[in-house]
This record gives structure tokens, sequence and C-alpha cells, in this order.
């Protein structure tokens, strides 16, 4: 079996169970980049009923944005059910900015709120189809299966790596209204996926052109490095997070939080913009981002 046979053969096995567990099709997560181009190849091949979903981070760069619009109105058109998913936080709408605001501090690598915001609630009560590969890292290879049954505790998530292993543990498991993922395309390298998308003719994101090889939010702090290039690409963005910034730091200082524990103080917002993206200071120990981390809203 081939890699496309392969990840049809899951995709059809995760439509049964979406079918019988949730008495609805299975939901597709599109982001907008590469691996979730081939996921909708993929479903509309496997002639599997699906619905498709987009997490709107509000913090995506144009060319995303207008990337999942367009493939919105092409699949709409073709009655397959799109829809966008607005972020929440504390039961109201929010968005980057204004979540930086209401935690007070910065999303960085070791206190990545935003994705949890953002990002991960969607689909929750569902059998959603992610593009994860093994590849994408070693965490993922380490902590990421074919099928995975999502637990409150993680110890009682249920992770299956081989399409042999018995999935009756997973549909036999009380999961109902938890979430369930199925990650079809979790052995392919990257040069399987341009390969395939490319075979397939399907326009890719303009990011892909400008020399991106991961599509994902202006100024991630898991971009390491590439943060940088993103705000000398998208230097409206690096003056949001500024002003952004700017009105945490009112709130900081509202809150009676001063910034004097830091290594480099925050008298503005370029201040806590520069320490930021690590340019003029000596990074904070973990104890000073983990204090920061429990400095939480009322
Ligand atoms: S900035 Fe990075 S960590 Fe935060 S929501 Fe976007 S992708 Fe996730």
């Amino acid at each position: 079996m081939n890699l496309e046979e392969k990840a049809i053969e899951r995709l059809k096995e995760a439509s049964k169970m979406s079918v019988d567990m949730y008495g609805k099709p299975l939901m597709i997560t599109y982001s907008g980049g590469k691996d979730s181009d081939v996921l909708l190849l993929l479903a509309d091949r496997s002639g599997i009923p699906y619905e498709v979903i987009h997490s709107h981070t509000t913090a995506d760069a144009p060319q995303t944005v207008y990337h999942v619009r367009e493939k919105f109105k092409y699949l709409e058109a073709k009655g397959i059910k799109c829809t966008v998913d607005y972020p929440y936080y504390k039961g109201k709408r929010t968005s980057m900015w204004g979540l930086i605001v209401q935690k007070k501090f910065p999303p960085t690598m070791i206190v990545r709120y935003c994705c949890e915001v953002l990002k991960e609630h969607s689909g929750d009560g569902r059998f959603i189809v992610t593009g994860v590969r093994w590849a994408e890292s070693r965490r993922r290879k380490n902590t990421r299966g074919i099928y995975e049954g999502s637990h409150n505790d993680r110890d009682k998530r249920i992770i299956l790596t081989n399409d042999n292993d018995d999935k009756r543990r997973l549909t036999e498991s009380c999961f109902k209204r938890k979430k369930m993922i199925c990650n079809p395309i979790i052995d392919w390298e990257t040069s399987d996926v341009y390969d395939y998308l490319e075979e397939s003719r399907i326009k890719l994101n303009p990011l892909y052109c400008m020399g991106f090889d991961r599509v994902g939010c202006v100024g991630c702090p898991m971009a390491g490095k590439r943060i940088f290039r993103d705000f000398a690409m998208f230097p409206k963005y690096r003056n949001l997070y500024v002003k952004t910034f700017d009105r945490m730091l009112i709130v900081r200082r509202e809150a009676g939080l001063t910034e004097n524990k830091l290594s480099v103080p925050w008298e503005n917002g370029e201040d806590v913009f520069r320490w930021w993206v690590g340019l003029d200071h000596a990074q904070l120990s973990f104890e000073d981002i983990e204090k920061l981390a429990d400095q939480k809203e009322e």
C-alpha cells in the first residue's frame, strides 16, 4: 500500500468511528498550510463525508487569511460545510492582541498560552483530522499517533501508533463528547507532502514561495530566529505587538505588577518587544517566566 492509499484507509476508518460514536462526519482542521491542503485532497479522494474547520488565530499572515478564504469558497461551492472558529477567552471573543493584555505578559516558548486559546479548542466534542507529522519534530515523533483519544488526564489518553493496533480500545473507551483525532499523514516526510501537492497541481499558500517552510502566526514564539524574518516581512505586525505591549504595561501597572524583577526593566512596549524577541538582554530565567505564568487574572 502506498502512502496515499494508507492515508485514505485511515480516513475511512476514522470516518466510520466518527459516524458511529458522534453521529457526525469527520472534521478536517484546515490551517492554510501545506499539510492541511494534503488532508483536503485525501478527504476528497476517499469519498467520505466531511466538514472543514479553520481556527482564526487573528495573527496569521494576510496570505494565509486569503488562501483560507479562497479554499473555503471552493469547498462551499462543492457543498462542503466550512466553519471559521473564532477564539473566546473567559466567555468573550478575543484575539492575540486582546489576550496578551488580559494575560499581562507575552506568550513565550515556555508559556505558550496562545495556542491553547486561539487554536486547540477547535473541534472539541468531535472526531477531527489534523496534518500532524512525525517528521516535524522529535516531540511529535514521541507523543503523537495515527489515532488519538483525548482525555483531561494525560495518562488516560490513548495513542495508537500502528495501523494494526486494536482500535476497539478507542471506541470502547467512553470518549464521547471528548475530542478524538486521526493524523492520516503522520508518517509522511516533508518531501512526500510537496510531491503530492505538485503532482495534484494544488495551489499552495503564497508564503511558501516567499521562503517560508511552515505557516503559522506572525511572531510565533516557537519560530526561534525566524521571528526576525517574520517581522521584517510584516512590519505592521511588529507595530501591533509593540502597541499591544504598551497596553499590557498599563494593565500590569494598574494591577500593581512591577517589571523590576526582570533582567531588563520594561518602560514601554518597545522594551517588551526587544526582550520578547531576545534582542538586548540576558534572557529571563525559567523561574522568572514561571512566575509570570502564575500571574493569572482573578
Ligand atoms: S503564536 Fe504560535 S504558539 Fe501562539 S497560537 Fe500562534 S502558532 Fe500557536
